[in-house]
């Protein structure tokens, strides 16, 4: 018989199995039901697509998102994989060979969405077949906590009741230990053995800003760091969905909008795009990402606080799938903290469900604020330790300075306390400032003993000071929507006498502008000049060679392949299979064309030297 690694090897083209792979398809192979975590890029197709392989009989893959099946069986094939789905975009005819490939065993792996699986009728079919395991994907849509809650993968139990005897391995990225708990009840996963990965994804870089002009920002960054690279950029609501798109279209990059108020047509059509053209930008909510594969996606952005950390880390998850460095990237405003504190108290929600929420949010501002290691917080959150600072993140790089800022806190409080906690921030930095305005005239508020005593500070360092302070849980938004500013039980300490110094210590305020995150080491920096040229000749190539079947071009080779074609430089096909990511049949179908294409190039720079 053979075996997973020799499958690893000849097939998918990989040297060794990476974290519990090995483990997990051992698992399967003896029959035993598997449960895993890990992040995303860590691997988690392999788990079941090796066993689905070895065992008789057909795989059985449910996944919530038919509209991604296609690459999905397209990557297969491409491997010699006999992989296919089922799903309402196909015809009866279609349906029916499907059905027809299923019953006489020539499928290794077959697709579907719950709701088909569910149906009578598929799981009689399946009672006559061979099945030689169940992988549930997106194991998290059985949670109703999440927002990618899918109601049948709540029945899927109903497998183990069915086929006792058929593993099952259900699979997820979402960390929390509630979903972990809920995933295990659900899918009758008691006996199930755990593999729980490291949810550290070490090649993305984080940074958080609060700015000022997001967009800018935003630009600047795109600008610096992602030239011609694919990205998301996340907004809060459509509105600013469809602006942000617009806005970068006219900066000159290609940008498309996704959300949930888009025609189903175009959404798809913009999924598509992003998935096939190299270098674009998507402009989305959260409606956008889930199952998302695309494996080459430089940055995801944040243009506003996203809701908790669980969806931050699932969001900023789907940069740099392909292990090659990558940024998350964030910014938001004062707005933002008022707005989501707001949209919890206004929830209809029970007290429990809230109190949840809130914690969250304060967790999410907590990490925002942080001064230490981002990645420290992030695991903590998630449970895990990380002993040493990363390295990798915007505060390890650029350590933020505290400083004392008691007196300036006291000056904000006071002043929202003499205007009866009744406007919101602009105003109340108006007074600070001493502006000469005919509304602050008119309320009389030109003589409080608080105007003009805050001019040693800007307006921008005004807000900052507020943010900060709403943040740590000093002042609250009130909940009808004006965002006007009230003091929580907490500012009371701050507004007695005898005030000890350095009792509120905040983000350096008075350096003028953020330093510059240091430059990450560039993807192409670790290919020196003349390789980078190859590699771009072999991305053309791919490029041409993906447009004529139809596919994304990452299914023909990952950049990370392509790179390490551009340095090994492989010439015969011995050489090319030494190549990690390049198996039989791609060497078969691929080979010839880019060993010539790395030749033409050698050619090509022995003339420029000869000449
Ligand atoms: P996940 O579903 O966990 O997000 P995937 O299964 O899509 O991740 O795998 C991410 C990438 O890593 C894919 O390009 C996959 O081919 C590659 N990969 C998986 N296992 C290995 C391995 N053992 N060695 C090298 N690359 C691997
Ligand atoms: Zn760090």
């Amino acid at each position: 018989m053979q075996q997973p690694l020799h499958i690893l090897r000849s097939v998918f083209g990989y040297d060794a199995f990476r974290h519990h792979q090995a483990d997990i398809i051992d698992a399967l192979m003896q029959g035993q039901d598997v449960m895993t975590l890990m992040p995303t890029g860590g691997g988690k197709s392999i788990c079941y697509q090796i066993p689905a392989l070895l065992r008789e009989g057909t795989g059985i893959v449910v996944s919530p998102l038919i509209a991604l099946m296609q690459d999905q069986v397209d990557a297969l094939r491409q491997l010699g994989i006999r992989a296919a789905f089922i799903n309402s975009t196909q015809d009866r005819d279609e349906q029916r060979d499907i059905e027809t490939a299923l019953r006489q065993g020539e499928l290794d792996l077959l697709y579907m969405a719950p709701e088909r699986l569910l149906g009578e009728a598929m799981l009689q079919c399946l009672g006559a077949c061979r099945i030689a395991l169940f992988a549930i994907d997106e194991a998290h849509c059985v949670s109703q906590w999440g927002h990618d809650f899918r109601k049948e993968y709540q029945q899927l139990s109903l497998l183990h009741q069915r086929f006792p005897h058929v593993p099952r391995i259900a699979l997820t990225a979402t960390a929390d230990a509630r979903t972990r708990r809920e995933i295990i009840e659900q899918l009758a996963l008691e006996q199930a053995r755990v593999f729980i990965h490291s949810f550290d994804r070490p090649n993305i870089h984080y940074a958080i800003h609060a700015s000022g002009n997001a967009r800018d920002a935003l630009w600047q960054f795109i600008q610096r760091h992602h030239r011609g690279e694919a990205g998301i950029v996340y907004c809060l609501s459509r509105k600013q969905v469809e602006a942000t798109a617009e806005w970068l279209g006219n900066q000159g990059r290609t940008a498309l909008p996704y959300h949930a108020g888009l025609p189903q047509g175009l959404r798809q059509h913009h999924q598509q795009r992003f998935l096939r053209e190299d270098g674009l930008i998507i402009v989305a909510t959260i409606a956008f990402g889930m199952g998302i594969d695309k494996p080459d996606v430089r940055f995801v952005a944040h243009l506003n606080l996203p809701r908790n950390i669980e969806s931050y880390y699932q969001e900023t998850g789907r940069a740099g799938r392909d292990g090659l460095p990558a940024n998350a990237w964030m910014s938001y405003g004062m707005r933002d903290v008022i707005n989501l504190r707001m949209f919890i108290d206004n929830s209809d929600a029970d007290d429990i469900f809230k109190r949840i929420m809130r914690q969250k949010t304060d967790a999410m501002l907590g990490l925002c604020e942080t001064t230490g290691c981002r990645r420290q917080a992030l695991l903590a959150y998630f449970g895990e330790t990380l002993a040493e600072p990363c390295g990798n993140c915007d505060n390890c790089q650029n350590p933020p300075q505290c400083e004392d800022a008691t007196v300036a806190a006291q000056k904000a409080l006071s002043c929202i306390w003499r205007t009866q906690q009744r406007f919101g921030a602009q105003y109340i930095i108006d007074i600070l400032s001493g502006r000469d305005d005919a509304r602050i005239r008119r309320n009389g508020h030109d003589r409080l003993s608080t105007f003009g005593i805050g001019k040693e500070y800007s307006h921008a360092q005004w807000r900052s000071i507020f943010r900060q302070l709403l943040a740590q849980g000093y002042l609250t938004a009130d909940t009808e929507g004006h965002g006007s500013l009230r003091l929580t039980a907490k500012a009371g300490t701050l507004l007695k006498r005898d005030v000890a110094p350095g009792t509120v210590m905040l983000r350096a305020l008075r350096t003028s502008a953020p330093t510059p995150a240091r430059t990450r080491p560039k993807r192409a920096a670790s290919l020196d000049a003349a390789d980078q040229a190859l590699f771009e000749a072999l991305r053309e190539l791919r490029r041409s060679l993906a447009q004529a079947q139809d596919i994304p071009p990452y299914i023909v080779f990952s950049d990370k392949t392509l790179m390490a074609m551009a340095s090994m430089r492989p010439q015969t096909e011995e050489a090319m299979l030494q190549i990690s990511g390049v198996g039989a049949r791609k060497l078969e179908r691929y080979g010839d064309a880019f060993i010539a294409r790395i030749r033409d190039f050698m050619r090509g720079q022995d003339d420029n030297l000869s000449s």
